[in-house]
């Protein structure tokens, strides 16, 4: 599903990835867990095309982003291409990044109509079902600014998936919300784990993560260091590097 080898990305002299390998499969919760700077936001945003990797590829679906092979050789996509590819890839960012001149509806209809080029009816019709799964159908007509944080979060992931990802990709999604507006926006994710949604979560909540993922991996110095399912790597890690990490965050 998402298939990440030998991922290499530089900024200048500073190398952040330097080497990653990663696998998805359909419906699994992968959750991401390490120390600031050690690469994950820039792993979400190569998986989103939003950075090119400098070595290595990653595909979804069978489909590798930002190129397309034709017999063997690799070929750059037009940014075109790249923006039709991105739509099937929904990133919520840390802070919620929602238009704030646009109503939450029309936050929710915009790219349906604009990329897909869905009819506005039909995607407004999509964004209420939406919004009613995250808990904010009556919240419709507001504006951004109107909402609390995490009630902004909530549209954030109804709008990525008002797009039908097949990978849904998360960046720290609780980390700029009030501790009492966590739970909410983690129970909606919890939600969508259930119903078989590909998810990559970034985050430092480890409960979630032992609850909700699948894998977790650890992430340290631009390399996945370890990576199993939650009880092996959170309660047995076998690096050293996990275990001080969560030493300092448990
Ligand atoms: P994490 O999300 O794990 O905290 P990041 O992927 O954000 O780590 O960053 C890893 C390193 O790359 C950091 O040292 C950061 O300063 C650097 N970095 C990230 N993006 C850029 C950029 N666009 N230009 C230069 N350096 C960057
Ligand atoms: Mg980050």
């Amino acid at each position: 599903m998402v298939d990440i080898r030998g991922v290499h990305k530089s900024f200048g002299a500073l190398e952040v990835l330097r080497g990653v390998d990663l696998r998805l499969r359909p419906g699994e919760v992968t959750a991401i867990l390490g120390p600031s700077g050690s690469g994950k936001s820039t792993l979400l945003r190569t998986i989103n095309h939003l950075e090119k990797v400098d070595r290595g590829w990653i595909s979804i679906d069978g489909e590798l982003i930002g190129y397309r092979s034709v017999r063997g050789r690799l070929y750059e996509l037009k940014e075109k291409a790249v923006l039709r590819q991105r739509t099937h890839i929904g990133f919520v960012f840390q802070d919620f990044n929602l238009f704030p001149h646009l109503t939450v509806l029309e936050n929710l209809v915009e790219a349906p109509v604009s990329a897909l080029r869905r009819p506005r009816a039909e995607a407004q019709a999509t964004a209420r079902r939406l919004l009613e799964r995250v808990g904010l159908a009556d919240k419709a007509g507001a504006y951004p600014r109107q909402l609390s944080g995490g009630q902004q979060q909530r549209v954030a992931i109804a709008r990525a998936l008002a797009l039908e990802p097949k990978v849904l990709l998360f960046d720290e999604p609780t980390s700029a919300l009030d501790p009492e507006l966590v739970g909410e926006v983690l129970d909606v994710i919890k939600d969508l784990a259930r119903t078989g949604t590909t998810m990559i979560v970034v985050t430092h909540e480890i409960g979630f993560a032992r609850e909700v993922a699948d894998t977790v991996v650890f992430m340290d110095g631009g390399v996945v260091v370890e990576q199993g399912p939650p009880s092996a790597v959170l309660d047995d890690p076998s690096h050293p590097r996990t275990r001080a990490f969560l030493a300092k965050v448990l």
